[in-house]
């Protein structure tokens, strides 16, 4: 295995959890390891699976993932990428008993001042394929901490990856393997919320950065399947108010654009999102679709 692959876990001693008995992970040869002896082994793409028992879900698959990278990779999701670097630099606390990242060890990284401590460790609940992760790593220097249920997208995500600045782990939200007051932010980008767990792994004064689709994201793509759709616009009002109630709201922006794209971009899109999870694709005509817009809102809470 890739030595740096191993050494992220080193690096995030203190973070992880025994999901079976909850004291201290620590990496011991090529596996993580509590007090009590429960071992968790590195996997050689460099991530753990701290899950008891698989599961696999429907539209998350390896091809799933290839269609994610690819959406990604074009760039439809950048302004919402710098939205969420913006909210953490401005508003996380800084965790100063992190290991700062090394010195230009991670190709494609930097912005961030080399050296620095100061630097939040964020946990991404809901991580999938890792771009808000990464890029959250390449724009602020954060430490970051992330996982997923869909063992097949941290597998990915995790063998994609070739610096150590990002411990990928596959675990449930309902019961998330870190230790209490480890994290300076959650990340909780597109993705289901566990408040009770967030609140459990913040430090004081720890904030929560969530993504949310607004009514206008992806609305080309539910124009062009609108006769199969049980609901003609996306709302997200329920889940404002349970953010708002779970939370202070320190801020609330939305950040995204319209973009051209080319067929191939709008199939992946279109093969993507859960929007068409229960959409007849075939019956679907996106030729027409030559734009399409990517917005979320992003709404930065603080634990009390
Ligand atoms: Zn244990």
């Amino acid at each position: 295995m890739d030595i740096r692959k191993l050494e992220r876990f080193r690096a995030a001693e203190g973070l992880l959890a025994c999901p079976v008995c909850g004291a201290p992970l620590a990496l011991e040869g090529r596996a993580l390891r509590c007090a009590a002896g429960h071992g968790f082994d590195v996997a050689r793409q460099g991530y753990v699976n701290l899950l008891r028992g698989g599961v696999r879900l429907e539209g998350y698959d390896r091809a799933s993932f290839m269609d994610r990278r690819r959406v990604f990779a074009a760039g439809l999701y950048e302004p919402i990428a710098a939205a969420l670097a913006e909210a953490v630099s401005a508003h996380a606390p800084s965790g100063q008993r992190v290991s700062p990242p090394a010195v230009g060890s991670e190709p494609g990284s930097a912005p961030h001042a080399p050296g620095s401590c100061l630097t939040p460790r964020v946990l991404d609940a809901g991580c999938g394929e890792g771009y808000f992760a990464r890029e959250l790593r390449r724009r602020v220097g954060a430490r970051v901490a992330a996982f997923d249920i869909s063992k097949d997208s941290v597998q990915l995500a995790a063998a994609a990856d070739a610096g150590d600045g990002i411990v990928w782990f596959v675990a449930d939200l309902a019961s998330i393997p870190v230790r209490p007051a480890s994290t300076d932010c959650v990340l909780n980008v597109f993705s289901p919320a566990n408040y009770a767990e967030f609140r459990r792994a913040l430090a004081p004064g720890g904030i929560v950065v969530k993504a949310v689709p607004t009514s206008r994201h992806l609305q080309e793509l539910r124009a062009a399947a609108a006769g199969q759709l049980a609901h003609a616009a996306y709302e997200n009002d329920r889940v404002l108010g349970h953010f708002a109630e779970s939370c202070a709201l320190v801020e609330r922006r939305t950040a995204g654009g319209a973009f051209p794209v080319d067929a191939e971009t709008v199939r992946a899109l279109a093969a993507m999102t859960p929007l068409f999870f229960h959409v007849d694709a075939a019956r679907v005509d996106l030729r027409a679709v030559r734009k399409v817009t990517v917005e979320a809102e992003i709404l930065v809470g603080r634990m009390a």
